[in-house]
């Protein structure tokens, strides 16, 4: 998947439901604070594994299924997925990949992340969740994301195929009617308007009853074979800024924290922190980030001591001026929040 799911702080919404239930958020809360009281200055909260490139899907705007046939066959082993997750000891893991449900041991993988204590987002594009769902149990350290990029016309467009909306429609239900979690992964490209954004999200919290959505302006893969159709920085601060008016940003269910919302709609600028959303795959861990390559390491540790932080980010690296990622941003909107108790308070409320 291009995007998987950053469990953000909370909303900031008055009462309702909110995106991070009170266990995950006291839980990362507590770990932010073991860190900050051991000065320890880059860390985890969240790791992308992808444990095999293959997807059952062609997406147009795909990076990840360009790799060779070779790589594409490849499943990672499980004592290789848990080894990784150890060593770097974040709190939260989003399996994504490729599709993770075509690894034949994404249940087994799933379970020992749990008996962890991990808090595993399993994102797919949900083809293969009807065949797999028996496979998986309700469990307050998981959650369904399915990725869903528009209505109906929309988001077949996006994935190059018909009738996969009303596939993914029909296998959410399924996962809600047995008692799962389930958020959704939504990536936004210069086609989309103010007026697509609102009806798919409007549809998703209100009709689907989503329990948190996250949103994306896509990211420019240079191995994706579409490169006519993603955002630049300005117009995905318009882009939000229209469709979060008339009260949509309080109303809708979203997964990100207040302030990485903020920046979305360009009240507030970040510096890229993209160490504390890296990313594992079968190659090793990614240098700087999901999103580009520049190099892979065998551990956590040693991304972090070999990594030029300091050269990545809008205005520092020319690959990086039109990103948003939350990747890059929401672990600098998540920062921003801990160390102020305003803010702390504004994403708190939900919880
Ligand atoms: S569903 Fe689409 S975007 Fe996700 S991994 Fe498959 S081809 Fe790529
Ligand atoms: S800004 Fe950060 S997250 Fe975005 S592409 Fe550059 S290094 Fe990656």
């Amino acid at each position: 998947m291009q995007s998987p799911p950053f469990g953000g702080v909370t909303d900031e919404r008055d009462g309702a439901t909110v995106s991070m239930p009170l266990r995950q958020s006291l839980r990362v809360g507590s770990y932010l604070m073991r860190q900050k009281l051991s000065r320890n200055d880059k860390f985890p909260l969240l790791v992308e594994l992808e444990p095999l490139f293959a997807c059952n899907l062609k997406c147009a705007g795909c990076g990840k299924i360009q790799q060779p046939a070779s790589l594409l066959k490849q499943r990672m082993p499980v004592e290789q997925a848990l080894a990784a997750i150890e060593e770097c000891g974040a709190p939260m893991v989003s399996i994504a990949g490729g599709e993770p449900l075509m690894h034949p041991q994404i249940d087994v993988i799933v379970d020992e992340l749990i008996k962890r204590k991990k808090f595993v987002f399993l994102c797919t594009n949900a083809l293969l969740i009807p065949k797999k769902l028996d496979k998986f149990k309700p469990s307050p350290y998981f959650t369904w994301v399915v990725h869903i990029d528009g209505l109906r016309e929309r988001h077949d467009e996006s994935v190059c195929k018909e009738g996969v909306f009303d596939d993914a429609v029909a296998a959410i239900k399924e996962c809600q009617r047995r008692g799962f979690r389930v958020n959704t992964n939504t990536t936004f490209f210069n086609t989309d308007t103010p007026h697509t954004i609102i009806d798919v999200l409007n549809f998703l919290n209100d009709d689907l009853k989503i329990d948190a959505m996250q949103i994306s302006p896509a990211y420019a893969y240079e191995k994706a074979p579409d490169q006519d159709h993603f955002l630049g920085v300005t117009e995905t601060r318009e882009l939000f800024r229209k469709a979060f008016g008339d009260g949509n940003r309080k109303r809708w269910r979203l997964n990100h924290t207040p302030l990485f919302l903020d920046f979305l709609e360009g009240k507030k600028d970040y510096s890229c922190t993209a160490w504390g959303i890296p990313s594992y795959s079968l190659l090793g861990w990614q240098k700087p980030c999901y999103l580009m390559s520049d190099g892979y390491v065998k551990t956590y540790k040693e991304l972090i001591e070999t990594t030029d932080w300091d050269a990545y980010g809008r205005g520092k690296d020319p690959r990086c001026s039109n990103c948003m990622a939350h990747c890059g941003y929401e672990p600098s909107a998540v920062l921003a929040t801990t160390s102020s108790l305003r803010e702390s308070i504004r994403a708190l409320r939900g919880s």
